[in-house]
């Protein structure tokens, strides 16, 4: 995690906001309908104005509160401002059962701390409400009446791609998705620089007209370091413009990408040499981060190997075989088959390391190459059969990809 600029702060707000990831929200309203219960409203901090200056004797309060790992549900609902009787009279609900670490609840609660009605989105969109009538609280479940938009982001790097994605207001699981999709043409741990720029177009879903979580890229646009690389969603995969698979046979990166291992990425370990000297690559993460198979392979050696520590050699078809050295933990056992990106054990700092890194090495024929001056062959592109139509649906989100590119563009100059 960087250092948050105040620009790359409201845009982490935002973020939360689009997944009602919200701390602290108290606001006041009269209306009992599901829109404003499920409130667009929110903010980090608690407001600085009392509530009581704004209106006068509010009938109800609407309060949200995220549901967190380690709560009690005594504990919780009394942040809703349900202690006592109506408490008890809600555990009793099974309706709250269904209640997990990281969902967002929005109460109704009266000036006299009575439950109006409650409610809060699952994971597998489920809307769970419960509703006061008279003395009683009535549960309902019912699908929620998810709708989708198509959004479009764009943005550029200065010092990592969760900071790029930030600060636009992409969401983690897009920008995952993102060293997903390009993780055969790009390394998002070494090859980031500066001014690299991307394009994004998603699937926003919404309830009540908030956005409540984002869904596939659809579209995206990466320009690193002078090459720029585009991808079109199509049947299973991402292709190129030109029907070409991104799926390459071999990731660029060894390492699991996520929010905690990107901030290492311009880091330089003090082992660290430049390739030459040392036939390999090192990356340097925290330990335990995921490390995974670059390609389909058997498993050729795991276990502790001299100054290496805890090795994998994984043997992939053709005379490719791949190195990670220094694990903490082998997650595969000897003549193991795996699949790309099956996790192959965790990051540590066993045999001749003096800080948590993962040795890579790519060999050809027995010999350490460098990875990058490897031409990776590609899986399958769209057939020839496919072509027309996937030139006809890919068109369209090409087009959207350039305006807003070019739109970019324009601002930077
Ligand atoms: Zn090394």
């Amino acid at each position: 995690m960087g250092v948050l600029g105040p620009f790359a702060r409201s845009a982490a707000i935002a973020v939360l906001a689009v997944f009602g990831a919200v701390a602290a929200f108290a606001t006041i309203a009269p209306s009992t309908d599901a829109e404003a219960l499920l409130s667009p409203t929110s903010s980090v901090e608690a407001l600085p104005i009392p509530a009581e200056a704004l209106l006068p004797s509010p009938a109800s309060y609407i309060r949200e509160e995220r549901y967190q790992r380690g709560d009690t549900l005594s504990a919780f609902l009394s942040r809703l401002g349900l202690a006592g009787a109506e408490a008890e009279l809600l555990a009793h609900q099974r309706a709250l059962q269904a209640l997990r670490p990281g969902y967002n609840v929005a109460a109704e609660v009266s000036a006299e701390g009575r439950l109006v009605a409650l409610s809060f989105l699952t994971a597998r969109d489920t809307l769970v409400q419960v509703s006061r009538e008279g003395e009683e609280l009535r549960s309902s479940e019912e699908r929620a009446a998810l709708y989708t938009q198509v959004a479009m982001k764009s943005s550029v790097v200065q010092s990592s791609l969760f900071a790029a994605s930030d600060a636009a207001g992409i969401p983690d699981s897009v920008a995952m998705q993102l060293a997903d999709i390009f993780g055969g043409e790009i390394d998002f741990h070494r090859d980031l620089r500066k001014g690299d720029q991307f394009t994004v177009v998603y699937e926003l879903h919404h309830l009540a007209g908030r956005p409540v979580r984002a869904g596939r890229v659809l579209a995206a646009e990466f320009s690193s370091r002078g090459k720029t690389f585009r991808a079109v969603h199509y049947g299973n995969g991402y292709y190129a413009p030109d029907g070409n698979n991104l799926r390459k046979a071999f990731l660029r990166a060894p390492l699991e990408f996520s929010r905690v291992s990107s901030g290492f990425g311009l880091r330089v370990h003090p082992i660290a040499k430049a390739w030459r000297a040392h036939q390999g690559i090192d990356y340097a993460a925290p330990t335990g981060t995921r490390v995974r198979a670059v390609g389909g392979a058997v498993v050729e050696y795991a276990g502790p190997r001299g100054g290496y520590g805890n090795t994998v050699i994984l043997r992939h078809p053709g005379q490719y075989t791949t190195v990670y050295a220094h694990l903490s933990r082998i997650a595969v056992k000897r003549g193991a088959r795996v699949e790309q990106n099956d996790t192959i054990g965790f990051v540590g700092q066993t045999g001749w390391a003096t800080g948590p890194h993962l040795h890579y090495e790519f060999r050809v024929n027995g010999q350490s190459r460098n990875p990058l001056s490897i031409a990776m062959p590609a899986a399958s592109p769209v057939p020839t059969a496919e072509l027309a139509a996937f030139h006809a649906y890919a068109a369209p989100l090409i087009a959207r990809l350039e305006l807003l590119a070019n739109s970019n563009l324009a601002q930077l100059e």
